[in-house]
């Protein structure tokens, strides 16, 4: 499918890249394994995430830090910015264990601890109108689905395909269609979804000119671009991402 034919685009768009300190004041489990925090503080005026799968860096403090700088040497990772106000931000975090560094501060650290927040440095805005939509992802992706399904008009032909590890792990989300709910059970992350992807033949699109969004575990790239292939989507009009990576710390996906 060519630009030039698409009524959307995916506009790339420069931000001032800014550090704020921020310090979490609510905490709601939205399941077992999945976690909403709100920060909170004045640094967060004009703070601005155009695109639904902007990312920022969060930096999570051993202790309380001395300065900015001890602060911004801290280990950080990738999370989206779901919602914001003038003094507030809330994220959605997978809690995948103990391992880490983010997913135990967002599921342990007492109401009240600090960390950094920087950026997001730039954006990626989808601008006009898709003729149909694919949002496909595990929990990690939860938050940027969240933002693409409050862009989907009522009556366009969507799919949101999510993958959660079994029943009673699904969460609650606002999208003008129903999400389909794939559970990997005993398996890798991932695994359900690229079944799911794997299934999908040029007669299964969604409709004419797809956006399509894919975020997840790094194995869902290849069978993620084998579909776009499949359906003949530009991949410079769609979204395929690891979010993360089995067995690596502070993974950074290509952007
Ligand atoms: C653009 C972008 C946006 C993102 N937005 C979000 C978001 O809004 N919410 C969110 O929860 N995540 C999001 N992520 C994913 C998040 O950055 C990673 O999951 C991150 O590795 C978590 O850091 P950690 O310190 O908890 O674990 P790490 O220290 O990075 O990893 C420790 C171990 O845990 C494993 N691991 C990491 N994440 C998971 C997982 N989800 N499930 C199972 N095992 C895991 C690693 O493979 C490693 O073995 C995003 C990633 C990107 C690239």
């Amino acid at each position: 499918m060519s630009d030039t034919k698409s009524g959307f685009r995916i506009e790339r768009r420069g931000l001032d890249l800014r550090f704020r300190t921020v310090t979490m004041t609510a905490r709601e489990w939205l399941a077992p394994d999945y976690v909403r925090v709100r920060l909170s503080g004045s640094d967060l005026a004009e703070f601005d995430s155009p695109g639904a799968d902007d990312h920022m860096r969060l930096f999570f403090p051993e202790s309380t830090p001395g300065s900015i700088e001890e602060l911004r040497a801290s280990p950080s990772r990738e999370y989206t910015p779901l919602a914001w106000g003038d003094d507030w931000l809330d994220v959605e975090f997978a809690v995948h264990g103990d391992q880490g560094v983010a997913a135990p501060w967002a599921a342990t650290a007492p109401l009240g601890s600090s960390i950094g927040v920087g950026g997001p440095r730039g954006s990626a805005v989808l601008t006009g109108a898709p003729g149909s939509w694919l949002l496909i992802g595990d929990e990690t992706a939860i938050p940027a689905i969240r933002r693409f399904a409050g862009q989907i008009p009522s009556g366009i032909p969507a799919r949101i395909v999510i993958e959660t590890v079994s029943s009673g792990r699904e969460i609650d989300i606002d999208t003008p269609v129903e999400v389909e709910w794939l559970h990997r059970g005993s398996r890798p992350s991932g695994s359900a979804l690229i079944a799911f992807l794997e299934s999908l033949t040029p007669t299964d699109a969604v409709g004419d000119d797809p956006f399509v969004f894919i975020a997840a575990e790094q194995s869902i790239v290849k069978p993620g671009r084998a579909l776009l292939e499949r359906w003949g989507v530009d991949p410079a009009q769609a979204v395929v991402k690891g979010y993360w990576k089995r067995g690596e710390s502070e993974y950074h996906a290509a952007h």
